[in-house]
C-alpha cells in the first residue's frame, strides 16, 4: 500500500505519559491508539500484525483437530452462578444491569459459556473428545493497566476448550496443545519457557504458562539455564537445584506471560452438569481443558524484545509488511518496482510521500518492517537492499532482488 494513505501518520515524539516501551514505540509509530487506560484502538499496521499472528494460531490448532467459533461477550449472571464465579471472580468481572434490572457481567473467559453451549450439543462417547476455539474480545478490570498494550482492561485473547470422557485423555490433548503452542511461539519467532504455575481464580491444580524473559515482564519466575525447566514465582519453593535434571543452575528473571493452559478435570462440568454416557452406559461428567494465548499482548511483548535506539524490529512472520519501499527523490519508475514486488505475493509498504530522504529513514526504522529497498536518483536502476536487523547495506539488480526475497 502507498504510505501517503496510510492512517496515521507517524509521530515525530513518543507520548510523554508512556511508561513502557511498547506504549511508546507502538503509538509512534501508528500501531495502536489509547482511548483510556488500558483500552486501545489497533490502527491498520497493528489489525495487520494481529492478524499474522492470529493465522499462525489458527494454523496450528486446525493441525490438532480444533474447530474455530465466536461465542458472544455479554452474559447473564445465571450462569455465572452456575460455578460460583459471579462471586468468586467479582474483582476482574465487568458487571452491569440492563433497563430491566437484569445483571450481565462483559466477558473476562468464557469457560461457563463454553460449558453451557457444548452441554445442548452433546450426549455420549462418540461426541468426545471436542476442543472449540475463538478469538475475541476479553475485559477485565485490572487495576495496574499501565504496560501499554501488555495489560488492557480490554484486550485480544485467543481461548480453546476441550472436553473429553478421561483424564487420560484430556492429559494427551493438553500435551498436544502443549506442543501446537511452542510451534506457535516459534513461529512467532518468541523464546518462550513452558512455566509451572498456579490457576489464580481458575482452578487449584498446577498449570503452565508460557513465559517470555524481559526486564518490562511484570511476572517473576526461575529457570534452569541448563534444562529450560521453569516455575512462577508464586509457587517456586526456592533452592539451586533444578527438580528436572537435578543441575545446580536456577536463574531468577522478570517475564512476560503470553500463554496459559488449564487442565480442569471435572470440577468445572460437574457444577455444570456436563455429563456424557460412556459405553457401559453410564452418566458421567466431561474431562474438561482451558487455553489461552494473549493476542495483543503478544503485539507488546514483541515489541519489549525486540526493538532498539531507532525503533521496532519486527520478525518477518508477524511484520505488517514484509518490505518498506522508500523512494527517494529523483527515483525513476518506482511504481513499476513496487507492481513487480505485488505480483510476486510480496507485501509492501511504499513510502510515497513527499517529505525528506532522513525522515523517510527515520520512519522505516521506527516502523520496522524486515527488509528496506531504497530507490533513488543516485543508484539508477538498482535497488538498495537492507535488513532491519542488520547494518550491511547491499546494491542489487531487480532480478537480484526478486531471487534474494
Ligand atoms: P496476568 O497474570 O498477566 O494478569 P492472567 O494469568 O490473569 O494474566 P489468563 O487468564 O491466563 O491471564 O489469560 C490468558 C492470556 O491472556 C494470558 O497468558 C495473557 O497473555 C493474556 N492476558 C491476560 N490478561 C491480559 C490483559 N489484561 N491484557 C492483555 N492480555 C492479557
Ligand atoms: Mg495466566
Amino acid at each position: 500500500m502507498r504510505q501517503s494513505e496510510l492512517f496515521p501518520r507517524t509521530k515525530k515524539e513518543f507520548p510523554k505519559k508512556a511508561e513502557s516501551i511498547n506504549h511508546r514505540l507502538l503509538v509512534q509509530a501508528g500501531f495502536i491508539d489509547q482511548l483510556m487506560t488500558g483500552s486501545w484502538t489497533l490502527l491498520p499496521l497493528g489489525k495487520r500484525v494481529v492478524y499474522k499472528i492470529e493465522n499462525i494460531i489458527r494454523e496450528e490448532l486446525n493441525k490438532i483437530g480444533c474447530q474455530e467459533i465466536l461465542m458472544p461477550l455479554l452474559h447473564p449472571k445465571a450462569i455465572w452462578n452456575e460455578t460460583g464465579r459471579w462471586d468468586k471472580a467479582d474483582e476482574v468481572m465487568y458487571k452491569l444491569k440492563d433497563t430491566r434490572k437484569k445483571d450481565f457481567a462483559l466477558s473476562f473467559t468464557h469457560e461457563e459459556i463454553f460449558l453451557d453451549l457444548v452441554r445442548k450439543h452433546i450426549s455420549s462417547y462418540q461426541d468426545l473428545p471436542l476442543a472449540l476455539y475463538h478469538f475475541s474480545t476479553k475485559f477485565r478490570n485490572e487495576l495496574r493497566a499501565r504496560s501499554g498494550i501488555l495489560r488492557g482492561r480490554e484486550f485480544l485473547m485467543k481461548d480453546l476448550y476441550s472436553i473429553h470422557e478421561s483424564e487420560k485423555d484430556l492429559n494427551g490433548f493438553y500435551e498436544e496443545v502443549k506442543n501446537a503452542y511452542l510451534n506457535i511461539f516459534s513461529r512467532i519467532g518468541f523464546k518462550t519457557l513452558v512455566t509451572e504455575a498456579g490457576g489464580g481464580v481458575f482452578t487449584d491444580n498446577i498449570t503452565h504458562e508460557f513465559q517470555i524473559i524481559a526486564d518490562s515482564g511484570e511476572d517473576t519466575i526461575y529457570y534452569c539455564k541448563s534444562c529450560g525447566w521453569a516455575q512462577n514465582k508464586e509457587i517456586f519453593k526456592g533452592g539451586n537445584k533444578c527438580p528436572s535434571c537435578k543441575k545446580e543452575s536456577i536463574l531468577k528473571a522478570k517475564s512476560i506471560e503470553v500463554g496459559n493452559i488449564f487442565p480442569f478435570g471435572t470440577y468445572y462440568s460437574e457444577r455444570m452438569n456436563v455429563h456424557f454416557t460412556d459405553k457401559n452406559g453410564k452418566r458421567k461428567p466431561v474431562y474438561f481443558g482451558s487455553y489461552g494465548i494473549g493476542t495483543s499482548r503478544a503485539i507488546g511483548a514483541w515489541v519489549e524484545v525486540s526493538h532498539d535506539d531507532s525503533g521496532i524490529i519486527w520478525s518477518p512472520q508477524i511484520a505488517p509488511f514484509d518490505v518498506h519501499l522508500v523512494e527517494l527523490p529523483g527515483a525513476k519508475e518506482t511504481e513499476k518496482l513496487y507492481k513487480s514486488l505485488i505480483d510476486q505475493g510480496i507485501e509492501v509498504l511504499w513510502d510515497d510521500r513527499e517529505v525528506g530522504a532522513g525522515e523517510k529513514l527515520k520512519d522505516a526504522d521506527l516502523i520496522g518492517i524486515p527488509i528496506r529497498l531504497v530507490v533513488s536518483e543516485k543508484r539508477g536502476n538498482k535497488i538498495e537492499f537492507k535488513k532491519r536487523s542488520q547494518n550491511k547495506i547491499e546494491t542489487l539488480s531487480l532480478d537480484e532482488l526478486l531471487k534474494k526475497i
